[in-house]
């Protein structure tokens, strides 16, 4: 599994470094999402002398080349999670045990169409945020 993001690493000419590789590990041993400071305490126990700077760098470079991707939570911070699907599609957060579920749809051609009909303006981007409880914690 881990191999597929070092292929995109490759892909991208980012090396394999130590702190990139753990960082990678570390987010994909759990589905979850991320604050880069819980990932930074994780990345203490091996690198002593790395810096919170250094976290968020290496989850914008994993930004910059669609492996990582961020939402932004009530506390208005910043959390990361990992996702190595390359086309078009959302996720969905679970609220409790902070699983990230990928869900295979987007219909932002049909907005894009929308947008141009109604407002005759072209739409470029979109976000949209999924939360709420999933299947094992709707069952406990
Ligand atoms: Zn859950
Ligand atoms: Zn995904
Ligand atoms: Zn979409």
């Amino acid at each position: 599994m881990i191999k597929q993001y070092i292929e995109i690493l490759r892909q991208h000419d980012l090396k394999k470094t130590p702190k990139r590789f753990e960082i990678l590990r570390i987010m994909q041993s759990k589905n979850t999402y991320f604050s880069p400071q819980e990932l930074w305490r994780m990345l203490k126990q091996k690198f002593q002398k790395i810096g919170l700077p250094t976290v968020y760098r290496i989850l914008q470079q994993f930004q910059d080349i669609g492996i990582v991707y961020s939402i932004r939570k009530e506390d208005n911070q910043l959390y990361y999670f990992l996702c190595s699907t390359q086309q078009d599609h959302h996720h969905f957060i679970c609220r409790k045990c902070h699983k990230v579920s990928c869900v295979q749809y987007c219909d932002f051609e049909n907005i894009k169409q929308l947008v141009e009909d109604q407002l005759q303006s072209k739409a470029e981007t979109h976000f949209l945020q999924i939360e709420g409880l999933c299947k094992e914690c709707r069952e406990s």
